[in-house]
């Protein structure tokens, strides 16, 4: 019979790979906590709706990228991104009577039906952190603050923070009045989506991957240029928060976010790739969404940053963020009283944290020790008949090839931990 595929765009993480992503979540978690972030976990599928108001229905997402499908009658889609999914979560559990501001975050999956290429899959992963209740720009400078100290702590050395504003609905307008006049001398050589987006929401003009209509849009008038005061106070005084906290950024009045739900501040961060670039982050504030959503008005901002694309930078510069800790100790029984005594001491050796191994297969010694060898065991040690007999046997090094004799009484676990410990502090120097 012929063998299943998994389906384009998605991938299988391999256990060689699967201990680097237990350490980015962990990264993640921490600095999440350390600036005050807690996780929210949030259901794989919505109610369709939900992306409908929440993300826009004049973004691609919606428009070309969902995963919905039909049970009975209702539909149903497989969340396209986070920050819907959070706000209804919060609105539908309370939490914004809870002290203010709320800052969670989250790791997810999420799954867009695009065309499959370097760094876009239709299954992928985002750490993504909200935080509601504060209009302050401070906030806006705590949420960019976070992003930053993740790249730069995780060791992406060559990212870069481009930062705009895209003002409140009343700028909005007079500025899409202004996109609009621009485009309608260029309408015939736009693509079929943007003929749309005129009608619809000019901004989304500038964030066409069009060829042709990139190079309309480049001369596009600024919408820096129609903010409003509070507007424009907002976007000084964020400037000034980040020059406050020495996170570098240049101002991009072409960035707009792809979604509609976004209000003044918008930013990504993005690294070279080949001869193009990736966004690895972005995000921006959403003052709009919450009400959007059936909530009471609430200003809230958050980011959402692609895990895959996150760990293909890193690789890029050669960074692995843990090598797996496969196995410290393999043990070589020889015989079946020796087995006995084998798996009786892997045992303990694991309830103390140990990671032990032993064989199950009914190797010989020479097949257990090419095994040990594959797994990378940091330690073998042999038991037979005459290791049982005179209570001792010898612990070999396998990268030093130092050999330590040891008894094998009620102690072996305890000594044995006190020089795994020595040799990976050695191994860290
Ligand atoms: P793009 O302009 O690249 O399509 P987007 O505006 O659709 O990005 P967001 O919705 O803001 O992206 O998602 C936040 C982050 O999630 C992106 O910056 C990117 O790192 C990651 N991301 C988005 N789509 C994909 C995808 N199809 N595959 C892998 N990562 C993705
Ligand atoms: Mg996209």
């Amino acid at each position: 019979m012929a063998l299943l595929k998994r389906p384009n765009g998605t991938r299988d993480t391999l256990p060689s790979e699967t201990s680097e992503w237990q350490a980015l979540e962990g990264f993640l978690c921490e600095t999440a906590h350390i600036n005050g972030f807690h996780e929210i976990r949030i259901p794989t599928f919505e109610h369709t709706d939900l992306f409908a108001r929440g993300v826009g229905e004049t973004t691609d997402v919606v428009q070309k990228e969902m995963y919905t499908f039909e049970i009975g009658k209702h539909s149903y889609t497989l969340r396209p991104e986070g920050t819907a999914g959070v706000v209804r979560a919060v609105l539908e559990n309370g939490l914004l009577n809870e002290a203010l501001p709320l800052k969670l975050f989250y790791i997810l999956s999420c799954f867009r039906h695009e065309a499959v290429q370097h760094g876009r899959q239709r299954e992928f992963h985002q750490f993504g952190v909200e935080m509601a209740g504060s209009s302050s720009p401070a906030a806006d400078a705590e949420v960019i603050g976070l992003a930053n100290q993740i790249l730069t702590e995780a060791g992406v050395g060559n990212a870069s923070l481009r930062i705009n504003s895209i003002g409140c609905p009343t700028c909005r307008k007079q500025y899409s009045e202004a996109l609009r006049n621009y485009f309608a001398p260029h309408t015939a050589e736009l693509c079929a989506t943007c003929h749309d987006r005129m009608e619809r929401n000019p901004m989304r003009l500038l964030d066409c991957k069009e060829a042709k209509c990139k190079v309309i849009a480049k001369d596009a008038p600024s919408i820096l240029e129609y903010l409003c005061d509070d507007c424009k106070a907002h976007f000084a005084q964020l400037k000034h928060n980040l020059e406050l906290l020495n996170i570098s950024y240049t101002v991009d009045s072409r960035i707009v976010r792809g979604l509609d739900y976004y209000t003044k501040t918008v930013f990504e961060f993005i690294v070279p790739d080949g001869d193009g670039e990736l966004t690895v982050c972005g995000g921006g504030r959403y003052d709009g969404l919450v009400e959007e959503l059936g909530g009471n008005p609430t200003p809230a901002l958050g980011f959402g940053m692609g895990l895959e694309r996150l760990l293909a930078t890193l690789h890029d510069q050669g960074i692995t963020l843990s090598e797996p800790d496969p196995c410290c100790l393999y043990i070589v029984p020889m015989g079946e009283k020796a087995a006995d005594m084998a798996m009786k001491l892997t045992n303990q050796l694991r309830k103390e944290g140990s990671a032990a191994q032993t064989d199950v297969m009914g190797r010989s010694l020479r097949a257990q020790m090419k095994y040990a060898d594959r797994i990378g065991a940091r330690f073998t040690m042999v038991i037979g008949d005459n290791e049982l007999e005179n209570g001792e046997a010898v612990l070999k090094n396998m990268k030093t090839g130092e050999k330590i004799t040891m008894k094998l009484g009620d102690d072996f676990v305890d000594r044995f931990c006190d020089i795994e410990i020595a040799d990976r502090l050695a191994a860290e120097e």
